[in-house]
């Protein structure tokens, strides 16, 4: 992995970033020392629901999070409201009905 602005601070700080086994939730932990066992923070999304298993992932310098990392964050988060809410393809026809009747209030020329 190529040094990036920062990682003098994560030297001084280690990063450990975990991830929900079953709803893909991720946090943060720092370590005071490089050495310390790192307890795995509890779900932020579990709730009441169990089966929640943080694990430790490979960190990615998440201070510097590349798009595609914030796009995985995002469709782990809100992947399936999406689909549930568009289906299985974008719906199209709502935006295009919407410019329609908007094109219908301007005045004519
Ligand atoms: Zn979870």
């Amino acid at each position: 992995m190529a040094p990036v602005a920062g990682s003098v601070y994560h030297a001084a700080m280690p990063l450990y970033e975990f991830m929900c086994a079953k709803c893909g939730s991720r946090d943060e932990v720092f370590s005071r020392t490089m050495m310390a066992e790192v307890i795995p923070p509890p779900c932020k999304d579990a709730g009441s629901e169990s089966g929640h298993e943080m694990r430790r992932i490979v960190s990615k310098f998440v201070r510097h999070k590349t798009l595609s990392d914030q796009i995985d964050e995002a469709e782990a988060k809100y992947g399936a409201e999406v689909d549930a809410a568009m289906g299985s393809a974008p719906d199209v026809g709502r935006y295009a009905r919407r410019y329609e009747s908007l094109a219908k209030d301007l005045p004519p020329d």
